[in-house]
């Protein structure tokens, strides 16, 4: 028997009887970070990593039964050992070790390689079975160095202030946004943000993550001012009346996606900062060498192309269905759906 199996509810460990990040509610779920993609509410009991549990509260509410675990420590879970492992996806995003008669399998959930503040560095864990995402995987997602990005970033705040144009950062209300506040300079004016995200940024200080301040759009007095400003929001508020209010604005989306000119272009921005918190194509491949897998399995993504590239190195590797996809830009990255409607 097999250390993990599909099941119409997601990927299943028989010898604990537990699910990792279930499509529908389940009695026990081992979630692996907070987006909604993989974290739903109605499961009965969830285990969950320790560095990220205010926002996965906030996602899942106060009264969920969540068991919080600490990095690296095991728990026996049935007559599986398990354990989380950082994915250096958003705070609190675990991989999630499971071992069954010596046999180990890693299920990633999201992740990537490249630094960011607010989380922990992904941690290579040997296993026979990996079990990865493939959100970019394909040989045109190469990410830029993230310092020169934030640079960038910086310096078109800049710019615009000079021009007396106010700054609309798209990103998603959890985790993108956080690296963003985290990662740019706040020197150069006031940051303020959507609803959502200032909401957000409450837990992320709850986790003990260090953010910039940041004045909620509606509550400011501002007005006039916003040229100064660095405005973080949504990507839902393209096209919305919330926008109105700045007057003058230059629009920038820190996303993979914007890796891809046509992209860009549909999702109508002014500037595309290549900012993403998955691995892109090198890097999966680099995360799947240092696993040491002898068996790949893909999900999410771009699966057929990397499993055909595994299978061409000689490796075992298959697709595993996914009720998401990621291939679609039109879909929010990590199908996160903003719960606050702030449009006015
Ligand atoms: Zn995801
Ligand atoms: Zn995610």
């Amino acid at each position: 028997m097999s250390v993990m199996v599909e099941t119409v509810n997601g990927l299943y460990c028989p010898a604990g009887d537990f699910y990792i990040d279930p499509w529908r509610s389940v009695r026990k779920a081992v979630v692996t970070h907070a987006h909604s993609d993989h974290a739903r509410a109605g499961c009965e009991s969830y285990l969950a990593a320790k560095s990220g549990d205010a926002i996965l509260r906030m996602r899942l509410g106060a009264q969920s039964n969540i068991d919080f675990l600490s990095y690296g420590c095991q728990v026996k879970i049935g007559d599986a050992t398990v354990s989380l492992h950082p994915a250096g996806h958003m705070t609190g995003s675990a991989q999630v070790r499971v071992e069954v008669k010596g046999r180990v399998t890693v299920v990633t959930g999201d992740y990537k390689l490249q630094p960011d503040p607010t989380c922990e560095a992904f941690e290579p864990v040997k296993c026979d079975t990996f079990i990865t995402e493939s959100t970019f995987g394909l040989p045109i997602y190469s990410w830029h160095d993230t310092d020169a990005m934030f640079s960038e970033i910086n310096r078109w705040w800049t710019d615009n202030q000079a021009q007396r144009i106010t700054s609309v950062l798209l990103g998603y209300s959890v985790g993108k946004a956080q690296r963003l506040l985290a990662s740019i300079d706040s020197t150069i004016g006031p940051i303020y943000g959507h609803g959502a995200i200032v909401n957000a940024c409450e837990a992320y200080r709850r986790c003990g993550i260090a953010l910039p301040n940041v004045q909620s759009v509606t509550e400011a007095k501002a007005s006039g001012e916003w040229h100064n400003a660095l405005i973080i929001a949504p990507p839902s508020v393209q096209g919305s009346a919330w926008l109105r209010r700045f007057g003058k604005i230059s629009t920038g989306m820190a996303s993979g996606w914007m890796r891809v000119r046509g992209i860009r272009r549909r999702r109508s921005v002014d500037r595309g900062f290549v900012i993403s918190d998955h691995v892109d194509w090198n890097d999966l491949f680099t995360a799947i060498q240092w696993s040491e897998a002898s068996d790949v399995w893909v999900t999410h993504g771009y699966t057929q192309q990397v499993v055909q590239m595994l299978v061409s190195q000689g490796r075992s590797a298959r697709v595993i269905r996914t009720e998401f996809t990621g291939d679609d830009p039109s879909v929010e990255e990590d199908g996160f759906q903003d719960a606050t409607a702030e449009t006015s």
